[in-house]
C-alpha cells in the first residue's frame, strides 16, 4: 500500500514561525538558563516541600519536563547528599549514561566525579560521587550485598511507567527498605497519568504533578496499511526535508538492523538528490540511536545541527520517554517496537516485533510537540490504532522469563515467590516455568531451594545459562576458554559488516571460522586479537569492532574478579576445544536442535523449526551436524539460531537434566534414566504443590 497523507499548508506556515523561534533556544541560552526554563523549575520549592514532608512520593510529569535531570540536583541542593547519596534508576542503559553526562555538565563536574553512572560491567562512579544514575538492574544487584541500601539517602525510581522487570521487582524490595529505614526517601516518577497504582502500592502516598507545557501535534494516519515501513519512513522523511518548514525529524523503528537500513537508505537518497539537483539541497544530519550504539555516537543526537541543516534521528523506543531531544517538530511512527516475550510454545524468551500500545503511540507523537506545534506521521491506519493496538503496554514481568529474578529472590531468602509483594504478580505459569528451567540447569533443588551451584550462579551478573556455562568450565577444567566465550556473548557482535564492503568483510570473518561452532569462532577471534597484542589496527584490518573487543576484555576481567572471589582457578584446556563444546552444551541443552534438512533444524524438546543463520560458521563444516545447541533464537523472516555449536548426541543425554547425579554416582545409563524420571516426577509434584498453595491463597 502507498502511504498517503494530506498536508495542511496553514499549519506548516504556523510551524515555520514557531520553529525558527524555538530552535535557537539551546544555542543562545546558557545551561543555567536552560535549567530554569524547564517546567519542573516553576514548582521546585513546592516539590521539595512535599518531599520533606513525606517518605515516599510519586512525581508525574510530561517527558522533557526535567524529572530525570533536575530532581537529583534539587535533592542535592536541598541537603540530601550531606549524609548519603542520591541514586536514580533507569530501565535503559543508554539513558543512564546520557543523563549522567548531561547532569555532570550542568553541575560543571567531570563525569564520574560528583555525578556518575553504573550499568552492568561499567562503573563510572568514584569516591566523590553523590548523584549516581544506574540501571534498575544494578540497584537490584546492590540489594544482594546491602539489603538496606544504607549508602543511599534517596532513591529516585525513574521511568516507572515503563514497568521494566527489574523496576517491578525493586518496587517490592524498596517497599521493605522504606519500612525499615525512616531516614530513607523514595521518589517514583512516571511520564504518564496512571500513577495512582504506584501511589496505592506504597499506601496512598501523595502524587505530585508537574504542570505540562506542550504544543498541539497534528496527527496524520496512513490511508492504507503499509507494507514496507522502512521504505515508507524514508520517503516521508525525504518529503519533509524537501518541502516542510525547519524542525528536526524523529523516526521510530524497532531495532538496530532497521535503523541501519533506514539511515543507509536516507543517505543514499540524499546523495542522489544532491547529484541531480542544481540548486543546493539543505543538509540532512542522519543520526541513529539504539542501545548497542557506542556512547560517543549516542551523544551525537544532542549536538546542534549547523545553520540551515536539519537533524533526522532514527531511534528505537528509547526516544519514546527515556531521552528527550529538543527541536523535534516531525515524528514518523512505524507503530512497531521490539519486545522480549516469553513464548510458552518454545519454552523461552524471544525478541519479537509487536505493534506498540496506544499509550506508547501517543508518547511517540508527543515528542513532536515539545518545543512548538508539530506533526506526527503514523505509518498505520486510524483503524489499526483504534482496533488493533492495546491501550497500555503489558508489564515485562507478565511476559518474560523470570530465571534471573527467581535466582535473585531465592538468594534474598524469599522462599515462596508467590508471597513476594509484586505490584502485578507474574502469571504463576511464568514462575513455574522459570523455576523448572533453573532446576534443569541444576540451580534449584527438588524442593525449590538454591543448590550450591545456584548460589554460585547468583554471584554473576549473567543470565542463568551463561553463569552455568562458566561454572561448568570449572568442572571440565576450561575456565579460561569459557570465560572468553561468555564475555564475547555479553557484548554486541564484534564483526563489522559495512554494506558497501559486505563480501570483503564476510571473507574476513570466514577466516576466523571454527567449523564446529560459532561460540568457538568467537573464542578464536579473541585469542588471535590477544596474540596480536590487543591491537586496534589489527581489528580494522580484519573487519572487527575494536570497541566491542575492548568491551569484551573489560567484561572478562570483571568476571575473572568474581571467579577469584569464589576461589575458582583459571584452568585451561589448551587446544582441546571439544571440552569447551561440552561446557557450552551443558548450559544450552534446553536450546538444542536436531537436523531435519539442509540448514533446517527442529528444537529437540518441542519440535519448533529453527534455522542455521546464513552467517554461521557451521556451514564451513561441509556438512550440517545432526545436533546443535544455540545461544538464542531470533525471529525475523524465519526462526534463526543465533550462535550455534555442533554437539554430540550422547552429550545431550549425559549433560541433560541430571548431569550432576551421573557425575557423582557414576550410575549406568538405565539407572540414570530412572533416576531422572523420578526427579522429574518429584519436581512436578513440587510444582503441583505450589499450584495448590496458590489456589489456596486465592480462595482465602
Ligand atoms: P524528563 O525526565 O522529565 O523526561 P529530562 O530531565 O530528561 O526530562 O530532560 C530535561 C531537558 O534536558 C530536556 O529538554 C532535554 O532535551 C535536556 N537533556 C537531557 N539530556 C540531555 C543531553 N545529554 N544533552 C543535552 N540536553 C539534554
Ligand atoms: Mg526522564
Amino acid at each position: 500500500g502507498e502511504v498517503d497523507f494530506k498536508e495542511d499548508a496553514r499549519f506548516s506556515k504556523h510551524m515555520k514561525e514557531k520553529g525558527e523561534a524555538v530552535s535557537d533556544f539551546a544555542k543562545t541560552k546558557t545551561i543555567s538558563q536552560q535549567r530554569q526554563y524547564l517546567p519542573i523549575y516553576s514548582v521546585r520549592d513546592e516539590l521539595l516541600q512535599v518531599i520533606r514532608e513525606n517518605q515516599v512520593i510519586v512525581v508525574v510529569g510530561e517527558t522533557g519536563s526535567g524529572k530525570t535531570t533536575q530532581l537529583t540536583q534539587y535533592l542535592h541542593e536541598d541537603g540530601y547528599t550531606t549524609n548519603g547519596i542520591v541514586g536514580c534508576t533507569q530501565p535503559r542503559r543508554v539513558a543512564a549514561m546520557s543523563v549522567a553526562k548531561r547532569v555532570s555538565e550542568e553541575m560543571e563536574t567531570e563525569l564520574g566525579d560528583l555525578v556518575g553512572y553504573a550499568i552492568r560491567f561499567e562503573d563510572e562512579t568514584g569516591p566523590n560521587t553523590i548523584i549516581k544514575y544506574m540501571t534498575d538492574g544494578v540497584l537490584l544487584r546492590e540489594t544482594l550485598k546491602d539489603s538496606d541500601l544504607d549508602k543511599y539517602r534517596v532513591v529516585v525510581m525513574d521511568e516507572a511507567h515503563e514497568r521494566s522487570l527489574n523496576t517491578d521487582v525493586l518496587f517490592g524490595i524498596l517497599k521493605k527498605v522504606v519500612a525499615r529505614r525512616r531516614d530513607f526517601k523514595l521518589i517514583v516518577t512516571s511520564a504518564t497519568l496512571n500513577a495512582q497504582k504506584f501511589s496505592n502500592f506504597f499506601g496512598s502516598v501523595p502524587i505530585f504533578h508537574i504542570p505540562g507545557r506542550t504544543f498541539p501535534v497534528n496527527i496524520l494516519y496512513s490511508k492504507s496499511p503499509c507494507e514496507d515501513y522502512v521504505e515508507a519512513a524514508v520517503k516521508q522523511a525525504m518529503t519533509i526535508h524537501i518541502t516542510s518548514a525547519p524542525g528536526d525529524i524523529l523516526i521510530f523503528m524497532t531495532g538496530q538492523d532497521e535503523i541501519e537500513a533506514t539511515c543507509y537508505a536516507l543517505a543514499e537518497r540524499m546523495e542522489q538528490l544532491v547529484s541531480t539537483t542544481k540548486k543546493g539541497v539543505p543538509k540532512l544530519l542522519i543520526l541513529p540511536i539504539y542501545s548497542q550504539l557506542p556512547a560517543d555516537l549516542q551523544a551525537k543526537i544532542f549536538e546542534k545541527a549547523e545553520e540551515g541543516a536539519r537533524k533526522c534521528i532514527v531511534a528505537t523506543n528509547i526516544a519514546e520517554t527515556s531521552l528527550t531531544v529538543d527541536g523535534i517538530f516531525y515524528v514518523i511512527d512505524t507503530g512497531y517496537g521490539k519486545m522480549k516475550v516469553y513464548n510458552p510454545r518454545m519454552g523461552m524468551d524471544a525478541l519479537q516485533v509487536f505493534p506498540v500500545s496506544r499509550a506508547a503511540a501517543d508518547q511517540r507523537a508527543g515528542r513532536a510537540g515539545r518545543t512548538g506545534p508539530g506533526t506526527c506521521y503514523r505509518l498505520y491506519t486510524e483503524s489499526a490504532y483504534q482496533n488493533e493496538m492495546l491501550p497500555n503496554p503489558v508489564p515485562e514481568i507478565q511476559r518474560t522469563n523470570l530465571g534471573n529474578v527467581v535466582l535473585l529472590l531465592k538468594s534474598l531468602k524469599i522462599e515462596n515467590l508467590l508471597d513476594f509483594d509484586f505490584m502485578d504478580p507474574p502469571p504463576q505459569e511464568n514462575i513455574l516455568n522459570s523455576m523448572y528451567q533453573l532446576w534443569v540447569l541444576g540451580a534449584l533443588s527438588n524442593v525449590g531451594g538454591l543448590t550450591s551451584l545456584g548460589w554460585k550462579m547468583v554471584e554473576f551478573p549473567l543470565d542463568p545459562p551463561l553463569a552455568k556455562m562458566l561454572l561448568m568450565g570449572e568442572q571440565l577444567e576450561c575456565v579460561n576458554e569459557v570465560l572468553t566465550i561468555v564475555s564475547m556473548l555479553s557484548v554486541p557482535s564484534v564483526f563489522f559488516r559495512p554494506k558497501d564492503r559486505a563480501e570483503e568483510s564476510d571473507a574476513a570473518r570466514e577466516k576466523f571460522f571454527v567449523p564446529e561452532s560459532d561460540h568457538l569462532t568467537l573464542l578464536n577471534v579473541y585469542q588471535q586479537w590477544k596474540a596480536n597484542d590487543y591491537r586496534g589496527g589489527w581489528c580494522n584490518d580484519h573487519f572487527l569492532h575494536v570497541k566491542g573487543l575492548k568491551k569484551a576484555r573489560e567484561v572478562r576481567s570483571q568476571l575473572l574478579d568474581i571467579l577469584k572471589m569464589l576461589k575458582i582457578p583459571l584452568t585451561s584446556c589448551g587446544p582441546d576445544w571439544d571440552i569447551v563444546r561440552k561446557a557450552i552444551c551443558s548450559a544450552y541443552f534446553h536450546n538444542s536442535a536436531r537436523l531435519k534438512g539442509v540448514g533446517e533444524y527442529v528444537n529437540s524438546r518441542n519440535g519448533m523449526p529453527c534455522h542455521l543463520h546464513p552467517s554461521s560458521a557451521l556451514y564451513g563444516l561441509g556438512y550440517t551436524p545432526d545436533y546443535v545447541v544455540y545461544h538464542e533464537l531470533i525471529l525475523t523472516t524465519k526462526e534463526y539460531m543465533q550462535c550455534a555449536t555442533a554437539v554430540e548426541p550422547q552429550w545431550l543425554a549425559e549433560l541433560g537434566p541430571m548431569f550432576f547425579s551421573v557425575k557423582e554416582s557414576d550410575t549406568s545409563l538405565l539407572e540414570h534414566k530412572k533416576k531422572q524420571k523420578e526427579e522429574k516426577t518429584a519436581m512436578e509434584q513440587e510444582m503441583e504443590n505450589l499450584r495448590n498453595e496458590q489456589a489456596e491463597i486465592e480462595r482465602r
